[in-house]
């Protein structure tokens, strides 16, 4: 007999929850595509999409996941047989250097591990080792999402200062937008992505591409092609071609609706706060289960954490038990360990992530730590006492701090 008849969560790093509110915009007959209110609507979308960027220059959307967004990225700024260098500290900065290799980009990687960030001396040494200067690009994760590491950029940028390099720096926000602080302007950004099924709370499909003045410079001299090419979608003669196409009706209706929510309503400050203590409450739980070694969060110093997702390590079965038994008996899907180990391996049930991003609220944390908790309880697994109740404190102190 299973407990299981009520109301599913999901808590895995993307896709995230979508608010009653953005599926109810969605609910809707298809609308005329070439003028009227959808085409006034995406006019609105653009000055909202650049305050979650925090950016002045330009946006481009597309109708993509997260990996059109890294092909677009690139295609507009680099050519076949131009070198970059992709740090990586995790997964997804080593994909999305593959994406590169792919378009005859040259690739250095710069590899930090799976548990640390970035060291910015060790980048800065790199590029002053690159007299010639023939790195076109640094690119990096702001957030790893396979290890939930989270970069530094403006200690980044400060070592592409310091080396004196010209490099374009090209930044992967597709977890970490609205969720972790960013500031693609100050922090001398000039390429940044982000998808919509993350921070933004919309359904998978769509993707986003910032860009400033010295990314649109290296456009002239890059061959994008028609679909990825930045330069109709930013400032459309004609509404029909900014999406190379027929808009992708639905889900703009849906992200009008969650930038409602998150810009207008909340601000995008207010979302970091949030975000960063619900990780908070999240982390002090995992420290309290994990007194005694049961678990420990991959990235051990929380200045290197994401506010976004958690990546945690438990000892041998104890992951995928309590992943098991959440989704089974609990109704409460949490996320699989990405990249820190080889599935059907042992470690492989060592592994899993909470995805604590975009439409998140004390009810909701509290109901994935407190099935959490069951979960170890029904599976007997060995934990401090007291997880819920130091996270609880740590809510409640949202305030103060
Ligand atoms: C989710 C994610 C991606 C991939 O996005 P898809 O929509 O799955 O293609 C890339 N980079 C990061 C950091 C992500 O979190």
């Amino acid at each position: 007999m299973s407990l299981n008849f009520g109301r599913t969560q999901l808590a895995i790093p993307g896709p995230s929850v979508i608010p009653e509110r953005v599926l109810s915009a969605m609910h809707r007959a298809s609308p005329n595509i070439y003028h009227g209110e959808l085409v006034d609507m995406v006019t609105t979308m653009f000055p909202d999409l650049k305050a979650v960027a925090r950016t002045k220059h330009n946006a481009a959307m597309y109708i993509a996941n997260g990996h059109g967004s890294w092909e677009a990225a690139l295609v507009n700024v680099l050519n076949p047989g131009d070198k970059v260098l992709v740090i990586t500290t995790g997964r997804f900065g080593e994909f999305w250097g593959s994406v590169a290799r792919s378009l005859g980009v040259e690739t250095q990687i710069l590899d930090f591990g799976l548990h640390s960030a970035i060291d910015p001396q060790k980048l800065e040494d790199v590029l002053r080792a690159d007299t010639k200067g023939e790195l076109k690009a640094v690119m990096t994760v702001h957030v790893d999402t396979a290890t939930s590491v989270l970069n530094d950029i403006p200690a980044v940028r400060q070592a592409m200062d310091n080396a004196g390099h010209d490099a374009l720096l090209m930044v992967d926000c597709i977890a970490s937008l609205s969720c972790d602080r960013f500031e693609m302007d100050d922090w001398g950004v000039d390429v940044v992505m982000t998808g919509s099924q993350k921070g933004l709370m919309t359904p998978a499909g769509m993707s986003f591409v910032f860009f400033n003045e010295r990314a649109a410079v290296a456009r002239k001299r890059a061959r994008p092609g028609n679909y990825w090419d930045w330069v109709p979608r930013t400032n459309p003669e004609i509404f029909y071609h900014q999406f190379g196409g027929t808009a992708p009706t639905h889900h703009l209706y849906g992200l009008r609706e969650a930038l409602t929510i998150l810009v207008k309503e909340e601000g995008i400050e207010a979302a970091w706060k949030r975000h960063n203590t619900i990780a908070h409450a999240i982390w002090a739980a995992v420290d309290v289960w994990g007194e005694d070694g049961t678990m420990h969060h991959n990235i051990a110093d929380p200045v290197n954490r994401s506010r976004a997702v958690s990546a945690i390590s438990t000892i041998p079965g104890a992951a995928g038990k309590i992943r098991d038994w959440c989704e089974f008996q609990a109704g409460l899907t949490l996320g699989i360990g990405l990249g820190l180990a080889e599935p059907n391996t042992p470690q492989w049930d060592q592994q899993f992530r909470i995805g604590h991003m975009g439409h998140q609220n004390v009810a909701m944390t509290m109901s994935v730590l407190g099935s959490m908790e069951t979960a170890m309880a029904a599976c007997d697994i060995p934990r401090g006492e007291g997880a819920l109740s130091a996270a609880a404190k740590v809510l409640a102190g949202h305030n103060s701090s």
